[in-house]
């Protein structure tokens, strides 16, 4: 075995925003952190770079809204600690099909947790937003006021400079290679280059290379599938543009139809409206088609329909390339890597296009899992990688069938 580099209490491989996150968790409890990144540090080839995230606790799985709220308060803690807002206020509507499941438990789940919310027929959206979104007449509105836009790569770059403020050591372009574990060194990380680091424990937010790394390290396979995907922005028709402004009271919002679109109100890019599908094609992270456009045809219809030809729907105006990390039940994969590794290596992925909100509370959850063992409050069979080997689709969800 050659020279060690350094030696650390916690070295975290993947520099995105989970990685980065528990960075910042872990350096301010005290521990000496290593955060390891393949590529330039807030680069555009993984899943948590550019200009908007949505925010907003519509969940009909009860386990999310509890860690969507605790985000928002760890959201607002790391703001107030750098100086700085990532996190831009807004409202939030879910567009549904009828009653369907996924209303009706996420209603149930909100109820249960005592959250303030309105049920909207076409009319009342139409009154709601003054005529500026408009749903078909079966389909109904659920409105709440916790919503709100995040601006992923100033996120990013917050937890990181948190991080090393509070002592983390961070290295961009150094792809790990090999994690081992060592009698005597506890767990040991190579490097391309072939430096080795060495750490009591270690974390792995490795994104859309999850599931490679981690086959590589152990030979076990995790059901975490690469999907490219692209956020898209669309012209707002000269006039209109401060109606969809997120000054203008304007909601992020989501659609829950054929195709799913998502969308954010206008914030990064002046008379700029995102609006996109959730979902994406699959690809191997290290050979990108590089291709948008997932489902453009229906997303055009559903633009034009939804705002009234306000918005130019011939075609997005820009395009962010992005990936997402899919699992079968779409619940996030946090838990200890087992086998030979036991508790010493934790591995965080799988976030399925919905996990930048809950960033703060998972690098929470792996500082937790990495000192303690246990992740205070929060119940974790969710996320536990067994749940595939007693069902390959994970966890059951009555919503999804
Ligand atoms: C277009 C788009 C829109 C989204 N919208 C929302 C939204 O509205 N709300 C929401 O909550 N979530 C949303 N998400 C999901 C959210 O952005 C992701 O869940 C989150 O960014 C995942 O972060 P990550 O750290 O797991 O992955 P990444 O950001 O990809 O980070 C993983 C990092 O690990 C590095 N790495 C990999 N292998 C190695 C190695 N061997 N050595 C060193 N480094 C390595 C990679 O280079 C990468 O930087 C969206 C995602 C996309 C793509």
């Amino acid at each position: 075995m050659g020279s060690f580099s350094d030696e650390y209490d916690v070295i975290i491989v993947g520099g995105g925003v989970m990685g980065s996150s528990a960075a910042h968790q872990l350096a301010k409890r005290g521990q000496k952190t290593l955060l390891l990144e393949q590529f330039d540090f807030l680069h555009h080839r993984g899943s948590s770079h550019g200009e908007s995230r949505t925010i907003c606790p519509t969940y009909p799985a009860d386990y999310y809204y509890p860690m969507v709220m605790e985000s928002y308060q760890l959201w607002g803690q790391a703001q107030a600690e750098i100086g700085y807002k990532v996190l831009f206020n807004a409202p939030h509507l879910d567009i549904y099909r009828d009653y369907d499941k996924r209303l009706r438990e996420t209603i149930s789940t909100w109820k249960k947790n005592g959250a303030t919310y309105e049920i909207l027929h076409d009319e009342l959206v139409k009154d709601k937003f003054s005529g500026r979104i408009d749903i078909p007449e079966d389909w109904i509105g659920l409105f709440t006021e916790d919503g709100g836009v995040i601006k992923p790569t100033k996120a990013v770059s917050m937890f990181q400079t948190l991080a090393y403020k509070y002592g983390a050591v961070l290295r961009d372009n150094t792809e790990v290679l090999n994690i081992e574990k060592d009698e005597v060194k506890g767990v040991v990380v190579t490097t391309t280059k072939g430096e080795k680091f060495c750490g009591k424990r270690c974390v792995v937010t490795a994104g859309a290379w999850t599931s490679k790394l981690v086959k590589t390290v152990s030979g076990i396979e995790l059901p975490i599938q690469p999907l490219e995907t692209c956020a898209l922005y669309w012209r707002i028709k000269e006039g209109h543009e401060a109606k969809f402004s997120i000054e203008g009271d304007f909601p992020t919002f989501a659609s829950y139809g054929v195709p799913y679109v998502y969308g954010t109100p206008c914030l990064e890019y002046p008379g700029l409206i995102k609006v996109a599908v959730h979902g994406g094609d699959p690809c191997d992270p290290d050979k990108r088609p590089w291709k948008p456009g997932h489902m453009m045809d229906s997303l055009k219809q559903w633009i034009e329909r939804t705002f009234k030809g306000m918005v130019d729907s011939s075609g997005p105006v820009a395009t962010q390339l992005c990936m997402y990390s899919w699992t079968p039940d779409e619940d996030f994969i946090i838990d200890f890597l087992g086998g030979g590794f036991g508790k010493d290596v934790v591995v965080a992925g799988g976030f399925s296009g919905h996990g930048f909100k809950m960033s703060p509370i998972i690098g929470r959850i792996l500082a937790d899992l990495v000192l303690t063992g246990e992740a205070e409050g929060v119940e974790m069979k969710y996320f536990r990688i067994a749940r595939f080997e007693e069902n390959p689709k994970g966890n059951f969800k009555d919503f999804m069938h």
